[in-house]
């Protein structure tokens, strides 16, 4: 509901002027040019108008009170239209009063206030859209502007009936959710970008890591293998020494017996001097045989110690190999620097003898140094592979000398033996006594290479029980602690034989583990950090992608709803403009057509929709093809004539009226402005249109500018608008009666 209209400064209301509306029909009269339509200019300009030729200006400076002879001009011109908001037609404002307030300046710039806070004009809009008062001005028609629908492009008329019909509001909400629709689709892809952007580096990373869970499935597997390798080992060695040591003991308490036995018959047969002489060959036969075993024993520990040198040996030389290059060493890099320094100092004056001193002494340091590291360490290895030579030729020959002493202790033991025998067989001894001499020679010579077969044996494992340690501290160094959680355990006999087995694997695994190397836990974290990130975006994405369909849905639902009202609504004008129609010209029919589809775009075309210069240009342009205009057909009752343009004044202001009026009663708005809409009627004519303005009036408040009679007549509220000398319009309420002295 309209409540007031408050002017102050705009165009000839110089004054604050304030017009009420308590009546459903208000007729504002007057002479020509006392200012009646800058009334319903006003109503325009505070709706939020941005034409200014609507409201008959060049500038905005135009809009603001000029001045007189005896008045000053205006700074500011100002219009606030008062809405009754009882019945919420205003529904998101929950005030009974709403005031839409607009002021304008000599700089041109516009202010918008609702209530007395400043909003922005698309604010307005939006108000006024939600109560039907749109912005094509369906429902204020200007002065000789009743026909403006019957002249306007298809297009144009189909935004005009769509503003009556209330849909601006879907259309503001629809353009709303195409601009969230795009924002939303840059930042998907935005994220899409960004998601892009990092993948290569994910990518990066997770190879890494992947590397990392190599490196420790294989650290896991060696540390497995080398649990089972060791257990089996110790348990091997330590059950090996006991069996030998047992083994030892045995033949040394046999040796024992056996010599002491002998050493009894010795003593016996001692007694003349062959006898003697021939002891005396024992003995020596038998120191012979000590002196040789015991050079043997010296030389199996030395066997041992070169075997041990060896096996270290060898290694530094697969790693020598495995890595060729010398390592520079800090005083090498020092000497360099120094002599470089010490030659670079040579004054450039210097004799040429004395620079070409430095210059050779330079080139030698460098030649050098270059000889020591750029080339494949090849002198180390060769050193390394020399020393695994020298040393094997060592033992070749230690072993061949205890091939030799072997035969040699063999020699010296049957020397011994002959002795015996001889002394034997010239001794009066029973053959008893002989064959038990000979029986405990012999099982003596028995024990003792049991003995020395012990002895060597316990070396064989001390050289197996070196390179376990060996192997443990390799194994440690990269596999940690955790491959010597094991529990020492029982061995069966073939448990040893897949020892080999392991131990190549083992071997293998180390160069394996050496090679795949560690990368690190800053990998790792960083990995996670940008898998987190990516799972973030990720996420985004999805969420983005479902308020877009949202979105899009709303769109499609709204486009629906436009579509679907749109269809009702046009039904409905079309019955009322048939009636109405039918009223005015006593018969016929008229009735809205949709255009046949056309999608050539014109000029005419561009010019409107301006108001929707803020969608983008391709959208604007789509939107406009996508929908078919209206046209209008008509037939007069007895005439032939069907085309608009053939129709006369009057007729066409009866057939305008009848379609404005039409619009008005589907979705009325809260108030129409009709400014001499009626000037070309006659009388019939003009009582009809009394009639329907009546009718109208109650759905709509009604403001009619008007010279006629008729029209005066049906008014509630009868508003004189004069203009004295000073040029400034002036409003008083006046009777009927007066009224009509300015009527035609
Ligand atoms: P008609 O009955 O002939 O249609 P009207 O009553 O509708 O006349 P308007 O057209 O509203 O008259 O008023 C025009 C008057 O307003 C002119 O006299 C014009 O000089 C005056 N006017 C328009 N703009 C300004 C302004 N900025 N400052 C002062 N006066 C202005």
């Amino acid at each position: 509901m309209l409540k007031r209209l408050e002017i102050v400064g705009f165009k000839s209301f110089a004054r604050k002027t304030v017009l009420d509306f308590s009546s459903a029909a208000t007729a504002i009269v007057g002479p020509n040019g006392s200012g009646k339509s800058n009334v319903a200019e006003a109503f325009r300009f505070a709706l939020g108008e941005q034409s200014m030729k609507s409201m008959r200006g060049k500038r905005s400076e135009d809009l603001i009170w000029a001045g007189s002879h005896a008045t000053s001009r205006s700074n500011r011109a100002s219009v606030a239209i008062v809405f009754d908001n009882k019945k919420r037609i205003f529904p998101r404002l929950e005030y009974d009063e709403v005031t839409i307030e607009r002021a304008v300046f000599r700089d041109g710039s516009s202010e918008y206030l609702i209530n007395g806070s400043k909003v922005r004009l698309r604010d307005v809009q939006e108000l006024l859209a939600g109560a039907n008062v749109g912005d094509t001005g369906h429902h204020i028609i200007s002065q000789g502007e009743a026909d403006r629908i019957l002249l306007a492009h298809p297009r144009e008329r189909r935004a005009m009936l769509e503003d009556a019909l209330g849909l601006k509001y879907f259309e503001f909400k629809k353009q709303e959710a195409q601009r969230k629709l795009e924002r939303t689709q840059d930042n998907v892809r935005e994220v899409e970008a960004l998601r892009r952007e990092i993948a290569p580096h994910i990518r990066f990373l997770q190879k890494q890591v992947e590397k990392l869970e190599r490196a420790e499935e294989l650290v896991r597997e060696l540390a497995d293998l080398a649990r089972t390798y060791f257990a089996v080992e110790e348990a091997y060695i330590g059950s090996e020494r006991e069996a030998s040591s047992v083994r030892k003991t045995q033949a040394a308490e046999g040796l024992a017996a056996a010599s002491l036995e002998l050493a009894a018959f010795d003593e016996r047969s001692t007694t003349d001097s062959e006898s003697m002489k021939r002891s005396e060959a024992i003995r020596q036969a038998e120191r012979e045989v000590d002196r040789l075993s015991s050079q043997r024993a010296q030389l199996s520990r030395d066997i041992g110690r070169v075997e041990g040198g060896l096996h270290e040996t060898k290694k530094r030389s697969a790693a020598v190999a495995r890595e060729p290059y010398v390592k520079v060493t800090r005083e090498d890099l020092g000497a360099l620097r120094e002599e470089v320094e010490k030659q670079a100092k040579i004054s450039e004056d210097a004799e040429p003898g004395a620079v070409r001193a430095a210059l050779a002494s330079l080139r030698a340091a460098v030649a050098a140094f270059f000889d020591r590291y750029a080339a494949p360490n090849d002198d180390y290895l060769a050193e390394e592979e020399n020393s695994v030579f020298q040393l094997e030729n060592e033992r070749t020959a230690l072993l061949q000398k205890d091939a030799e002493l072997e035969g040699a202790v063999e020699k010296a033991r049957s020397v011994l033996m002959k002795a015996r025998e001889a002394s034997l067989a010239h001794e009066e001894t029973g053959r008893e006594e002989k064959r038990r001499i000979l029986g405990l020679a012999e099982s003596k010579a028995r024990e003792e290479s049991a003995v020395a077969r012990e002895d060597g044996r316990m070396r064989e494992l001390q050289m197996l029980a070196d390179e376990l340690e060996r192997d443990r501290a390799e194994v440690l160094a990269l596999a940690g602690s955790s491959a010597f959680s094991y529990e020492t355990m029982e061995l069966a006999p073939e448990e040893r034989r897949a020892q080999e087995d392991r131990k190549r694997l083992l071997e293998r695994l180390k160069i394996r583990v050496e090679e795949a190397g560690g990368t690190g836990e800053d990998v790792r974290k960083e990995y996670t950090d940008a898998s987190e990130r990516e799972a973030f975006l990720a996420h985004e994405l999805e969420d983005l992608s479902k308020s877009a369909e949202g979105l899009a849905g709303l769109i499609a639902d709204l486009d629906e709803e436009l579509t679907k009202t749109f269809a009702e609504g046009l039904a409905k004008v079309n019955h009322s403009f048939g009636e109405y129609f039918s009223i005015m010209f006593g018969g016929g029919g008229a009735k809205l057509v949709l255009e046949e589809f056309d999608a050539e775009p014109d000029e005419e075309e561009e010019s409107y929709e301006e108001d929707e210069s803020d969608l983008p240009a391709g959208k604007a342009g789509k939107k406009k093809q996508g929908k078919p205009g209206i046209e209008i057909s008509v037939h007069l009752p007895k005439k032939k004539v069907q085309s608009l343009m053939q129709l006369s004044g009057g007729e066409r202001a009866l057939t305008s009226i009848a379609l404005i009026f039409a619009m008005s009663q589907v979705n009325p708005p809260p108030f129409l402005i009709l400014d001499e809409t009626d000037a070309a009627l006659d009388e019939a004519n003009s009582r009809r249109y009394g009639d329907m303005i009546e009718e109208l009036a109650k759905k709509s408040q009604l403001i009619v500018i008007t010279h006629n009679r008729e029209t005066m007549s049906r008014a509630g509220i009868l508003y004189g608008v004069t203009m004295g000398n000073d040029g400034i319009s002036k409003l008083l309420s006046v009777k009927f009666e007066e009224a009509t002295s300015v009527a035609k």
